[in-house]
This record gives structure tokens, sequence and C-alpha cells, in this order.
């Protein structure tokens, strides 16, 4: 049994038709950080239990970016936005 996400444009859509990218991460270090500092930015994961923000492609429908919550345990998904009104409100 397939489990659904609720695209904001395409309403509730099949898991299958979205391409995950990972977690929404930190914003970047600024260009002269130390190699320290990018290397962990880059690399380092904190791969948390339980309630974790992700980028999605809805690659099978409307192509748009989004990002949502996915508890890791029970892989619910829920709180889906698109990307850029995250980023037009500063929080990406
Ligand atoms: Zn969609």
């Amino acid at each position: 049994m397939s489990s659904l996400v609720k695209c904001p444009h395409c309403g509730l859509r099949p898991r299958e038709e979205f391409t995950i990218r990972g977690e929404v991460a930190a914003p970047r270090p600024d260009a002269g950080a130390d190699e320290a500092v990018w290397f962990d930015h880059v690399y380092l994961r904190d791969n948390p239990r339980g309630e974790n923000r992700e980028y999605w492609h809805h690659s099978g429908g409307c192509r748009r970016w989004l990002v949502l919550s996915r508890n890791t345990l029970t892989h619910e998904t829920s709180d889906v936005v698109d990307a850029s009104t995250l980023k037009a409100e500063g929080r990406a």
C-alpha cells in the first residue's frame, strides 16, 4: 500500500511521485570560513529521531520543490509547503 503526501499544488499524491533531496540544512557558511566549518556543513548531518524538515521534489507531478516534516520513525509527513514560500519569508 502506498502512502500519500499532500502537495500544496496537486493535492494528495502517492509518495512514489516524489524525490527526496535531504534535510533542510543550516545556512551556508561565509565563503572565507574555515575548512572545518565547510566540512561540517557539507558532510555532517544530525540524523534525528522523530520530526525532520526535508526538501522533496514533486518530480512526478508539478515539479515544484517542497519543504515538509517527516517523522523518521513512522515516515508520516506533514506541514508541506512550497520551498519558495520559505525563501520569500527568509526561513530557507
Ligand atoms: Zn505537486
